[in-house]
């Protein structure tokens, strides 16, 4: 297990640091399974060996556009012509049984904790094709300034720093999500991507030495593709790029 679970040293995160640490303090029957309720072996661990192995075995083909499970030769029906703003996805699986679950609990801050163990699962399940992108950065996928002040917590931010953690690249923060976007999942395809547009934009200030460069985008959950596609077009017309998208759950 990583050294860095509790210092803010090593996930120079903003709020990172304390967000694990609290959460972590704040467990009731840490070393338990989320999936299973059986022992983990591992105070920090959020599942056992066995619903691990399962999870694993979850993460089988998909779409290298989209994500989405397709068979060994069967083509992508649902990206296939549509256009997305991104040009990579990588999910750790199907959004749903334990990915979905535990998605549910990393959205809460007394959650944060398990962002770690997520971030070693994507990189056990998907590591290859991850470093395969060859990004220069992981950017966060970022809340609405005022979001994150209630909730004092991004599930995101969480994932994106023990992932650059786990892949050893840093985490760049150029976007802002300047048009606060509420209750989405009520909304059809289209109004959905209207309401999105202009809702990311990047910050010139914050760029570094992105444009030009492949970068992760990542975010706990990949439904529709508006969020990540407005956030993926907002570093693009920055000039950073390609832009592949790093998920848990891929959601249909
Ligand atoms: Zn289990
Ligand atoms: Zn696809």
């Amino acid at each position: 297990m990583g050294q860095g679970r509790e210092g803010e040293g090593r996930f120079a995160g903003p709020g990172l640091g304390r967000w694990l640490g609290e959460a972590v303090g704040g467990l009731a029957f840490p070393g338990d399974c989320l999936v299973c309720d059986g022992p983990t072996g591992d105070r920090l661990a959020p599942v056992c060996p066995e619903c691990r192995g399962e999870l694993l075995d979850a993460s089988g083909p998909s779409c290298p556009r989209c994500a989405l499970p397709v068979g060994p030769y069967a083509g992508c029906g649902w990206c296939a012509g549509r256009p997305l703003g991104f040009d990579r996805a990588v999910a750790l699986g199907p959004y749903q049984g334990p990915i979905r679950h535990l998605c549910l609990r990393l959205k809460r801050r007394e959650g944060a904790w398990i962002a770690p163990g997520m971030a070693d699962l994507l990189v056990e399940a998907r590591g290859e094709e991850i470093r395969g992108l060859g990004a220069s950065a992981v950017v966060p996928v970022p809340l609405h300034w005022r979001k994150r002040w209630r909730r004092r917590y991004d599930q995101a931010e969480a994932l994106a720093a023990c992932l650059a953690d786990r892949l050893g690249l840093p985490v760049a923060r150029p976007l802002r999500r300047v048009r606060a976007t509420e209750a989405l999942w009520r909304l059809g395809r289209a109004e959905r991507r209207r309401l999105l547009r202009g809702a990311f934009r990047a910050d010139p200030r914050r760029l570094g030495g992105l444009p030009g460069r492949p970068v992760l985008l990542v975010d706990d959950i990949l439904t529709t593709g508006a969020t990540c596609g407005a956030a993926a077009r907002a570093l693009k017309a920055a000039g950073v790029g390609p832009v592949a998208v790093v998920v848990l759950g891929r959601a249909e």
